[in-house]
């Protein structure tokens, strides 16, 4: 689990991993092949105008291609942490 800003977030490193693997390297955005490593975690529901203390489940993130992600209103970086298990 890991804290910052405003929000939680209670999946892992495991369960976001198996998310991304699980899409095959499609977005599920606009259905280009762009391969895992190349997906991005995206909040669904904006952290901007996330309540304080909202918690995100596994069920409350997916990952976009750079694409998608940049295209949404209210894009955030995405945590470091996570562009390095993408990295890996
Ligand atoms: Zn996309």
């Amino acid at each position: 689990m890991k804290e910052y800003n405003k929000i939680r977030e209670v999946y892992t490193s495991k369960e976001w991993v198996e998310k991304v693997n699980a899409t095959k390297g499609i977005c599920p955005n606009c259905n280009k092949y762009i391969g895992v490593i190349n997906l991005t975690l995206d909040h669904i529901h904006p952290i901007s105008k996330a309540e304080k203390g909202r918690i995100y489940t596994i069920k409350d993130v997916q990952p976009l291609c750079m694409k998608c992600n940049s295209t949404k209103k209210d894009k955030l970086q995405i945590p470091s942490e996570t562009a390095l298990i993408l990295h890996k």
